[in-house]
């Protein structure tokens, strides 16, 4: 693990570039309060369920680092967009897509709209792909 001295990112590799631009987790929910409203909501639920985790916010969207970076949090206009590693594909109707990543990890992305959403079932693959790297 590397940190960049300059914007304090989490690298595997030393020195890997990458852009420094600093985008504050404020400037992501920007006019999207449903986006944050769950998204805190979220990172809560995590840390109670869970384990520890911090806000990593990129030029992209917000990650949550908890061993490693295991979700990628898109806000949206009506919701957020949310991303996490597993070892397979999810197979439910709940699911938006899933990306292959290499031939054992599978990218799988969600839709939440509501808090309901964030339920037991949820919490329990986030749980997952949060000891994926274990
Ligand atoms: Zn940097």
């Amino acid at each position: 693990m590397w940190t960049c001295p300059n914007c304090n990112r989490i690298f595997k590799k030393a020195k890997q570039p990458h852009s420094c631009k600093k985008v504050s987790v404020e400037s992501h929910f920007e006019n999207k309060e449903k986006a944050r409203e769950l998204f805190d909501f979220l990172h809560r639920r995590i840390e109670e369920k869970i384990g520890k985790c911090k806000i990593v916010s990129l030029p992209c969207c917000v990650h949550l680092f908890g061993t490693y970076d295991f979700i990628a949090i898109l806000p949206k206009k009506n919701g957020v967009e949310i991303r996490f590693a597993l070892d397979r594909k999810l197979d439910t109707p709940r699911l938006k897509v899933s990306v292959p990543m290499s031939s054992k990890v599978f990218k799988n992305c969600f839709d939440i709209e509501n808090k309901q959403e964030i339920d037991g079932e949820f919490i329990g693959w986030l749980k997952e792909s949060y000891h994926l790297k274990d």
